[in-house]
């Protein structure tokens, strides 16, 4: 465990806890009414209460034969009635079954269910039940899935395919949910140039742009794009005011030190920005802070360090803005498949793979390397000041627990 924590240099914990307090502290409030065919992706502004019982009424597990089981002597039994899915039953003759299918409704007196393969017809069209019975068996109770009243998804929900799927199951047809969050995002650096355009000499493509705007917009975001700040103040300043309404500026680049951190100063001068040395690798510099009342992140340049800070930073504040509760990703154990000989004083976060039930890093680590990232499934997380053996315990977190 880490016992090398330096002075100056902020542990990814107290980092999170900084950002998901100032996050709570600007939610997002606002809340709109959608269409259940529109709320992919968004957050539930309500908890959504079932207005009925699931399943509405006792119906068939199986295709088969419903009975009452106390009637049953155990001679064949004349079948009374059919019962499809969508059909409405007629109460159970005594002293018969009745022929029934997967989902349709139990007739009123019928309480177990024979799947058709452990049954007889005989010549007399009469079923015989070949196999002992148990009360019950293959009826899906009548709300065992959710009773009228139940809060099925709390506030907060964020609405993916499963609770859209139930959400549809309750009948429910229009959600009330938080309002998108609107995002600027901002790439510095006299360096880049969009892709489509030629390079110049000492030029390279803007990466980080993409990527994040992309995963913005998973995330359920408003995206303003607001392209590359060109390393220079009045620009810079000229850019930063017209914005417009936005929830969060998020810029990457420019926020070491560095001599063209433009941005860094047209931040300040209308707004408050911190400098933050983390202990994470990559992705050491990060920028935090507000302009015009406006919250700012200003993430590392290297895109892997981009991708690092957004996805253990950036996201889990954007969601907690939203109301959502749970905003980590989860990460198993899993044996290393790799050597770290030396102790680090960052945390590290691997681009790696899971083969053969083992985790095994990208050979190049470089904060400036995003093709890692693109043959990786996940971060291997190695703690500060610890070594690692082949079999060694290092958790794993999945990018797909980031991504969406
Ligand atoms: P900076 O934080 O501005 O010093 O940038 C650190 C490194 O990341 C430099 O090599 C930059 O060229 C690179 N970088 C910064 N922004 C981007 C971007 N949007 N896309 C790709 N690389 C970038
Ligand atoms: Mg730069």
């Amino acid at each position: 465990m880490s016992n090398c924590e330096q002075p100056g240099l902020m542990p990814v914990e107290a980092a999170l806890q900084r950002l998901l307090a100032m996050a709570e502290a600007t939610p997002i409030v606002e809340t709109q009414r959608v269409a259940l065919a529109e709320a992919a992706g968004r957050v539930l502004a309500e908890p959504l209460i079932a207005g009925l019982d699931l399943p509405p009424w006792p119906n068939s597990a199986m295709d088969g034969y419903a009975l009452r089981l106390a009637d049953w002597t155990g001679e064949p039994l004349p079948v009374s009635q059919r019962i499809q899915a969508g059909s409405a039953p007629e109460p159970l003759q005594a002293g018969s079954c009745a022929r029934i299918f997967t989902g349709a409704p139990m007739p009123l007196g019928a309480d177990t269910v024979e799947m058709q393969e452990n049954v007889v017809l005989g010549d007399d069209g009469r079923i015989r039940f070949s196999e002992p019975l148990q009360l019950g068996q293959n009826v899906r109770a009548q709300g065992q899935e959710t009773r009228i009243g139940d809060e099925v998804l709390p506030v907060g929900t964020r609405l993916g395919p499963i609770e859209l799927g139930l959400v549809a199951s309750l009948g429910i047809a229009e959600l009330s949910v938080r309002r998108r969050m609107r995002v600027a995002v901002l790439s510095t650096g006299d360096e880049l140039v969009e892709p489509g355009q030629p390079l110049g000499p000492g030029q390279i493509y803007n990466s980080n742009r993409r990527l994040l705007i992309a995963w913005l917009q998973r995330l359920g975001c408003a995206v303003v794009d607001a392209g590359i700040l060109v390393d220079d103040l009045e620009r810079t300043r000229a850019a930063l005011a017209a914005l417009g309404d936005v929830d969060l500026i998020l810029s990457t680049g420019g926020v070491s030190v560095g001599e063209a951190d433009f941005l860094g100063v047209a931040l300040r001068e209308e707004g408050e920005l911190a400098l933050w040395k983390l202990a994470i690798k990559p992705g050491k510099p990060l920028t935090c802070g507000h302009f015009r009342g406006v919250p700012v992140i200003g993430l590392p340049g290297n895109p892997a360090s981009t991708l690092v800070t957004f996805a253990l930073l950036a996201r889990p504040y954007l969601l907690r803005r939203l109301g959502v509760q749970r905003v980590e990703p989860l990460g198993f154990n899993v044996p290393a498949g790799f050597v770290w000989g030396k102790p680090g004083k960052r945390r590290e976060y691997l681009r790696a793979r899971l083969e053969n039930g083992r985790v095994l890093p990208y050979p190049n680590q470089s904060s400036g390397v995003l093709r890692s990232a693109a043959w990786a499934e996940g971060f291997a997380e190695v703690l500060e000041g610890t070594t690692l053996a082949i079999g060694d315990t290092v958790r794993f977190i999945p990018l797909s627990e980031v991504l969406g």
